[in-house]
């Protein structure tokens, strides 16, 4: 079912996580294994993310390096049709631009579509690793508003390079990234609202946002968007803190900020035990609060890792 019905359809709001494909060569129970503990709190959905590759370094004798591209983590689509087939809960798949050609994009459409995957959440996806900023391939997408034309266009059963008036369509419910502290290489924050604007003027159904430790944020995300006609349900994404390492890697990898509050609890913990606790009680405040804000949906960024989140579904559901 699209997530805008099972949204509208839902008695109260409702709780879903995003996992992780398995690393390249690890089996998919390791990733059953953290699904399994949560189907007790009836996860409306569980999105997957996608993974561009990456560049590997290899030593030879002669002294020389060589290149390899290798992507890490495959299987997204297997992934979205495993879970549909044995858990019955919808999949949700995520589409990057970066990486794909507009063909090979289309292809993975058309694959999600035979399997019964009603639901995408379209990104750009951010630069290889090691290049600085983003490239899109020569004949792929550049921006996630391209990818979302793409999807629209299917929808309607215009097909990449094919001009056949009587295609079948496809019927996929479109999510988009939403960044209550601004996306990171938006010049301004009015600027970046303009883009999400674009992309729900174009058709995106649904918006969820980057991870926020402050709800505050996340309030102000969805007045201005509510100012600016942004009308569609916004879903805010959570995440538990659990090492100490993460006061510095989460707002490098995703730009965003840290309360002060949080900060300091966490320099507190002496074991990584003692952090994951904070980060279980921060989010399960946090959590409540958004409940009472009204919020359609609570999302958790699991990283394919269930305690944490097991913890605030039983002190939140
Ligand atoms: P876009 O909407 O294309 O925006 C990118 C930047 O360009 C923004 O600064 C925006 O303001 C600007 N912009 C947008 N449209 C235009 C335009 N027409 N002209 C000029 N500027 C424009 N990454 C992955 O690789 N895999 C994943 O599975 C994944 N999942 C994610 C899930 C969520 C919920 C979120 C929030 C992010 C996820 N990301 C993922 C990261 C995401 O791909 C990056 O944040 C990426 O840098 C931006 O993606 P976007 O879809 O927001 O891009």
């Amino acid at each position: 079912m699209k997530l805008t019905e099972v949204i509208k359809n839902a008695k109260k709001p409702l709780f879903s996580f995003e996992i992780l494909p398995p690393l390249k060569g690890e089996s998919i129970n390791h990733l059953f294994d953290a699904i399994e503990p949560l189907i007790e709190f009836n996860p409306a959905f569980i999105d997957v993310t996608y993974h561009r590759e990456e560049y590997i370094y290899k030593n030879h004798p002669n002294g020389l390096l060589q290149r390899y591209s290798t992507r890490k983590r495959p299987g997204t689509v297997g992934i979205c049709a495993a879970i549909i087939n044995k858990y019955k809960i919808e999949a949700v798949p995520h589409l990057i631009c970066g990486g794909f050609s507009k063909e090979e994009t289309e292809d993975a459409l058309i694959d999600l579509d035979y399997l019964g995957v009603e639901n995408v959440l379209v990104l750009r996806g951010d630069a290889i690793k090691s290049e600085g900023s983003f490239v899109p391939e020569p004949n792929g997408h550049n921006y996630a508003i391209d990818l979302l034309h793409h999807v629209v266009n299917l929808n309607q059963g215009h097909y990449w390079g094919q001009e056949k008036p009587d295609n079948t369509g496809t019927n996929f419910c479109i999510g988009i990234a939403g960044y209550p502290e601004k996306h990171f290489e938006a010049p301004n924050f009015k600027k970046d609202i303009y883009y999400l604007k674009q992309k729900v003027d174009a058709g995106a159904n649904y918006i969820v946002t980057q991870m926020f430790f402050d709800n505050q944020k996340y309030f102000d995300f969805v007045k201005t968007c509510r100012e600016e006609g942004i009308n569609v349900p916004i879903i805010p994404g959570l995440k538990p803190l659990t090492t100490k390492k993460q006061l510095s890697i989460l707002p490098s990898i995703f730009h965003i900020d840290l309360p002060s509050d949080l900060v300091d609890a966490v320099e507190k913990c002496k074991t990584n035990q003692e952090v994951a606790q904070v980060g279980v009680e921060w989010a399960i405040q946090q959590s409540k609060e958004l409940l009472n804000f009204g919020v359609p949906c609570l999302h958790y960024y699991s990283m394919s890792k269930s305690e944490a989140v097991k913890k605030i579904a039983q002190g939140v559901f």
